[in-house]
């Protein structure tokens, strides 16, 4: 265990490396797991409070969504007063819409600067508490090894998920997709459009992720076709950055007024393109649904020069490559893909997630109280707010351990705070 004088102290990885043993298992106060934006915030806060941790990360890397799994030209979609974690502010030279790279740097830094332990290529197979001692089991498996039986074993206090709500990219089920002769994939999988030059795409969704992607596509010299299924807003980032700044100060009907008005001087009536806005405003539809408003980095203006064609919804894939729509036109594709969400895969490993969870891998209890289950498990970055509520629900689960673990301050309390113990091997 480091102990710094700043108060920093965290759990050694060097400490448990040491003991790493298969079939072992190692009591640490808390286990979180998943090396994303929200599991590096919650170890932050909860290292500047000295209290143990571990994160344990299937992957090779912390911020795999951002390394890996996100496309090239990728930049943060809210601006950077937006998108902090607790405790270090963005740099001032850093632009307002931080590319990726950027942000994976900052998230580096952070690493570094709060000495977070991640224990990588670890996949936690299965969390479960156990009655006997109120505490979390959870069993690691470490992807590096062959050996089908090198599982870790941590025992925890406190158990925190942080493994995403974009954990596993979701593609819907689509008739005749199964028999489609040209490629489909997540736009988890996409990068950039350098092999699809003169291709046919068609890009099915109207998020952030579809419409940024339509538009690389195109700039690419592919052919781009994307499906609009239902009404959407859609904004420059600029427009949304001013609305999410006035919030502080608006109420959200007037917000929402202006947003439209912006949006309309902006891009005009686009419903002769295939592109309809709702009739509710963007951040009165977020509250009470969850629907992003689509930020648009181009591709508005490329629908309108005919450079990206829009269709409705995929009724069918026929014969092929043919793609038949529900306004009965069709087209003909080499490649489909899909930015079309994601899904939670929580339910995969955690067994006891009644308390916190429903079917679907989300928390059950509505925001603001979504991040609090019983018996001491947590989970950050389940608020369907992005980095911003990453950073509250990191600070509040950090708040409340330390309340917890002071309340109950035992004599020679120092084990409650950090704690490597051996249990058997
Ligand atoms: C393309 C894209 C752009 C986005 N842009 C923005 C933006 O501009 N601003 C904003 O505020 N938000 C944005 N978001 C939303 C959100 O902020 C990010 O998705 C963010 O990465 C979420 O962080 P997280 O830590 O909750 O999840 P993730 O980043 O998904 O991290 C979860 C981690 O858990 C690990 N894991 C999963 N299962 C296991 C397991 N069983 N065992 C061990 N490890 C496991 C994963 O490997 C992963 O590293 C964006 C999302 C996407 C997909």
């Amino acid at each position: 265990m480091k102990n710094s004088k700043r108060g920093l102290r965290v759990l050694s990885i060097d400490l448990i490396d040491r003991h790493r043993n298969h079939n072992m298992e190692i009591e640490v106060p808390v286990v979180i797991v998943g090396a994303g934006p929200a599991g590096l915030a919650t170890a932050a806060c909860l290292n500047k409070l000295s209290i143990s941790n571990v994160v344990i990360e299937r992957d090779d890397c912390h911020a795999s969504l951002w390394r890996k799994r996100a496309y090239d030209r990728l930049k943060l979609h809210l601006g950077k007063d937006f998108c902090n974690l607790p405790h270090m502010p963005f740099p001032p030279d850093y632009p307002t819409f931080v590319p990726r790279v950027e942000f994976l740097r900052y998230l580096d830094q952070y690493v570094n600067r709060f000495r977070i332990s991640i224990s990588y290529n670890r996949n936690v197979e299965s969390a479960f508490l156990d009655d006997k001692n109120g505490k979390w089991t959870v069993r690691v498996k470490d992807t590096t090894s062959n050996d089908s039986d090198a599982v870790e074993v941590y025992v925890a206090q406190f158990l925190v998920v942080a493994t995403g709500e974009n954990s596993q990219g979701y593609v819907p089920p689509v008739k005749g997709l199964q028999t489609f002769q040209g490629q489909y994939m997540h736009c988890s999988t996409y990068l950039n459009g350098r092999d699809l030059y003169g291709k046919n795409v068609l890009v099915v969704g109207c998020g952030n992720s579809g419409m940024e992607i339509a538009y690389d596509l195109s700039n690419w010299g592919a052919n781009t076709s994307i499906v609009i299924r239902g009404p959407v807003h859609y904004f420059t980032k600029e427009m949304v950055y001013i609305g999410m700044s006035l919030l502080r100060y608006l109420k959200i009907e007037k917000v929402d007024k202006l947003m439209m008005l912006m949006s309309n001087l902006k891009y005009g009536d686009m419903s002769n393109f295939g592109v309809v806005r709702p009739k509710d405003g963007p951040f009165i539809m977020k509250k009470k649904g969850g629907t992003t408003p689509t930020i648009d980095v181009g591709c508005i203006k490329k629908i309108k020069k005919g450079e990206v064609k829009v269709f409705p919804a995929i009724s069918n894939i026929n014969e092929g490559k043919i793609v038949e729509f529900v306004d009965g036109r069709n087209g003909e594709f080499d490649v489909i893909i899909f930015a079309t969400g994601y899904t939670s895969t929580v339910l995969k490993w955690l067994k006891d997630y009644r308390g916190l969870f429903n079917e679907n891998g989300m928390p059950k209890p509505n925001f603001p109280n979504h991040w609090k289950g019983e018996h001491g498990i947590y989970c950050a970055g389940f608020s369907r707010m992005g980095l911003d509520g990453i950073s509250s629900d990191a600070k509040r689960i950090a708040d409340d351990i330390n309340m917890i673990v002071n309340a109950r301050k035992l004599p020679g309390g120092e084990d409650n705070h950090a704690c490597l113990k051996l249990l058997k091997s």
